[in-house]
C-alpha cells in the first residue's frame, strides 16, 4: 500500500514550478556557453524558485478549517510551511552566490558591483534587505540556537511579511512576466493578512467553560459550552483555544492547540489539559464561568482511512486524547466497521487518566478492547506484550500518539515487526 500525494500536494508543486516554467523561455539554456553562463542561469533560476517557494510558505500559513485536510491535517501543513520556508532560504544563498561567482569569470570588480552595487539599484539592495529579513525570522528555528520560546519565535514571523514585500519589490523590478508573482506575493500577504487581523475577529468561536475537572497532578478536563453556534467536529481533531481569563498568570489571549476528547455530535467541547509549560499550567486553575474562543476544527488524525479494518491506537501521556474523542465516539455510535484496541500507555494507574471511562467503554462494546500498559510495572512496551494481548496487531492500523520520544520509539519498535509506514498514522502535540 502507497501514501499518494494530497490533491493540495499537487497544487503546490505546480504553483511552484509555473514561474519557472514562464521565465525559461526568457532566461535561455546555457548550453555549450561555458562556466559563467551555467552559473548565471543557475543563479536565476533559484532565485524565482525560492521566491515562489517562500510566497507560498506564507500562502499555506492562512490557517482555514477544513483546507488542512487537503494537505493531510494541520500539522502536515505546518511542516511543508517549515520546509517551504527552509527551501526557499537555501535556494535564496544559492541565488546570490551563482551570480557572484557567474561574475567572478568576468573579473572580480564585476563581481563585486554585481552584488553590491550603488544604491539607487534598489531591485538588487530590495534583494538583500529580503535576505536579511529572512535570516531574522528563520534564524531561532535552526536548531544551532537552542529550541525558541514559542509566542516570541511567533513574533518574530512576522518579519517574514517584509521578506515577502521587499523579494516581490526585487522580483517585479527584474522579471519580465509581472503578473504571476503579483498573484504569488496577493496570496502570501492576503494569509498573512487573514491570520494576523481578520480571522481572530471572524473565525473564533465564544465558548463559556463550564467545568474544570481534576483527572491526576497536573491535568484536567475543561468542559467548555458554546454561547452561540459552537463548531462541528470529528474524533481526533483539535482547535486552537484562547483564554480571556484575565486573571491567568500567563497565556491569556495566547491560541494554543489541544485536542478535542469529546464525541463528534457533543455541542459540548471536552478538552484533556496537561501542564506541559506556562500556559498550560495556568490553565489548570482557570475560574469556571470564564470566556475562550476557540478557532477550528483542524487535523485529520482518523481520516477516512479504511474504518472496516481492525485498528490499533496507542495512545501515551496526554496524546491519550484523541483516542477518548475516539472512544466517546465509539460509546454513542458503536463500532463503524473493523474492530479497535486501544493499548494506553501510563507511568502507573494514577497516570492513567481516563481509563475507568475507557474500560466502562471496552465493557459494553463488543469490538472495542482496551489494555493499559504500565510502565513502572513492565517497562517499555514490547513486542511480547502486544502479541499477547492483541494477536494480529500487525494486520491492523496503527494509530499512535503521545510524546515525541513515545512515537518515536514506537515507530521504531513497530517498523521491527515489518509493519509499513502507510500504515502506522501518527500525530505529535508539537509543531515546531
Ligand atoms: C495538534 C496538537 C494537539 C494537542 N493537544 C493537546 C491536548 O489535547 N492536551 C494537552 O495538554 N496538550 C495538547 N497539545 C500540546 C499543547 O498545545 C501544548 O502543551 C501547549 O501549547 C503548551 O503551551 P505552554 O505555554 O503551556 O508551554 P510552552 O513551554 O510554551 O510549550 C511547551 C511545548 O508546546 C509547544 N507549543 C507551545 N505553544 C504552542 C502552540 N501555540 N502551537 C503549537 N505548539 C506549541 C512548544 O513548542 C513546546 O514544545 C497539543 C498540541 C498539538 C500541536
Amino acid at each position: 500500500m502507497r501514501r499518494y500525494p494530497k490533491p493540495g500536494d499537487i497544487a503546490l508543486v505546480v504553483a511552484l514550478l509555473v514561474p519557472l516554467v514562464v521565465a525559461l523561455p526568457r532566461l535561455g539554456w546555457p548550453g555549450a556557453e561555458g562556466a559563467g553562463a551555467w552559473l548565471g542561469w543557475i543563479g536565476r533560476t533559484t532565485g524565482i524558485l525560492g521566491l515562489a517557494m517562500l510566497l507560498l510558505a506564507a500562502a499555506v500559513s492562512i490557517r482555514l478549517p477544513g483546507m488542512d485536510r487537503w494537505f493531510g491535517g494541520l500539522a502536515r501543513l505546518w511542516h511543508l510551511h517549515h520546509w517551504l520556508g527552509f527551501g526557499a532560504f537555501i535556494l535564496v544563498m544559492i541565488h546570490a552566490l551563482a551570480l557572484g561567482l557567474a561574475a567572478v569569470s568576468l573579473s572580480l570588480e564585476v563581481a563585486v558591483v554585481t552584488l553590491f552595487p550603488p544604491l539607487s539599484h534598489a531591485a538588487v539592495w530590495f534583494g538583500w534587505l529580503a535576505w536579511l529579513a529572512m535570516v531574522i525570522f528563520l534564524a531561532p528555528t535552526f536548531d544551532f540556537f537552542g529550541r525558541p520560546h514559542y509566542q516570541r519565535w511567533k513574533r518574530l514571523h512576522l518579519v517574514s511579511a517584509a521578506a515577502l514585500v521587499l523579494g516581490l519589490g526585487h522580483a517585479l523590478l527584474l522579471a519580465g512576466e509581472t503578473a504571476l508573482w503579483w498573484l504569488l506575493g496577493l496570496a502570501g500577504l492576503a494569509a498573512i493578512a487573514w491570520r494576523k487581523l481578520v480571522s481572530p475577529r471572524v473565525a473564533r468561536h465564544a465558548y463559556r467553560i463550564e467545568t474544570v475537572t481534576p483527572l491526576a497532578r497536573g491535568v484536567v478536563e475543561l468542559v467548555l459550552a458554546p454561547e452561540g453556534k459552537g463548531i462541528e467536529h470529528e474524533a481526533g481533531q483539535f482547535v486552537y483555544l484562547t483564554p480571556l481569563d484575565e486573571t491567568l498568570t500567563a497565556g491569556h489571549g495566547e491560541e494554543h492547540p489541544y485536542t478535542i476528547a469529546s464525541a463528534p455530535g457533543d455541542a459540548r467541547l471536552r478538552i484533556g489539559i496537561k501542564d506541559l509549560g506556562d500556559a498550560s499550567h495556568a490553565l489548570l486553575g482557570v475560574t469556571p464561568g470564564t470566556r475562550v474562543l476557540v478557532e477550528g476544527p483542524y487535523g485529520e488524525f482518523y481520516g477516512r482511512r479504511f474504518p472496516e479494518r481492525d485498528r490499533l491506537w496507542l495512545g501515551g501521556g496526554i496524546g491519550i486524547t484523541p483516542f477518548v474523542g475516539g472512544a466517546r465516539e465509539i460509546a454513542e455510535r458503536g463500532l463503524a466497521g473493523g474492530r479497535v484496541h486501544l493499548v494506553y500507555l501510563a507511568n502507573g494507574p494514577d497516570r492513567a487518566y481516563y481509563l475507568d471511562e475507557l474500560e466502562a467503554i471496552g465493557a459494553r462494546v463488543e469490538g472495542f478492547t482496551v489494555t493499559p500498559h504500565f510502565y513502572r510495572e513492565l517497562g517499555p512496551l514490547t513486542e511480547a506484550f502486544l502479541r499477547e494481548h492483541c494477536s494480529d496487531f500487525t494486520e491492523r492500523e496503527i494509530y499512535l500518539c503521545g510524546p515525541p520520544a513515545m512515537n518515536a520509539f514506537l515507530k521504531r519498535l513497530l517498523a521491527d515487526q515489518g509493519i509499513p509506514a502507510s500504515r502506522l498514522h501518527s500525530e505529535v502535540f508539537d509543531f515546531l
